[in-house]
């Protein structure tokens, strides 16, 4: 599945698959091919912190000149699925953005991540919007998605582990 952005962050192109993708990946209604093009990206990314990390790495991306590929986390219902985001710059500020899936694998319990809601100011904690991630209130810790457990509901961040990822 792929996307190319213009200079503006604006989706002027979409692959023909885009519509099973977030039918896939639990997407909104609203999102289908034919309603994307012209849209701001923004409008297809949950919460601040996600949108944030996506507009920092496709500026890093144009600034550097240099293809970027980085890894993160997505589950399905019953799979556990590692993907790429693999952010390609190109002329006049456009960018072409691609979303492989690297790995799944059988998960038996709820996917990390349901029932979250990105932008609450939730007490309980806070997810990696990337790599899946759980600080929970009053820890300084991130444990991964599955040692968490399933806590919840929890607004979303961006790790720093993963938020690093932008400048190496
Ligand atoms: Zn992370």
């Amino acid at each position: 599945m792929f996307y190319v952005i213009d200079a503006s962050n604006s989706v002027v192109e979409v692959g023909s698959d885009w519509d099973s993708f977030l039918t896939n990946n639990g997407g909104v209604a609203h999102a289908e091919r034919s309603r994307v093009i012209g849209q701001p990206l923004d409008r297809f990314l949950a919460g601040d912190a996600t949108k944030m990390f996506v507009r920092a790495a496709l500026d890093a991306a144009r600034l550097f000149g240099q293809t970027r590929v980085l890894p993160y986390r997505c589950d399905s219902p019953t799979e556990r699925r590692m993907f790429e985001m693999v952010i390609c710059p190109a002329d006049s500020g456009h960018v072409k953005v691609e979303h492989r899936l690297v790995s799944s694998q059988a998960r038996p319990n709820r996917p990390a991540g349901a029932g979250d809601r990105p932008n609450a100011a939730s007490t309980a904690g806070w997810r990696c919007s990337q790599c899946l991630a759980v600080r929970h209130a009053g820890s300084a810790t991130w444990l991964s998605a599955d040692l968490a457990g399933a806590g919840g509901p929890l607004a979303q961040d961006v790790c720093p582990s993963c938020a690093s990822m932008l400048f190496t």
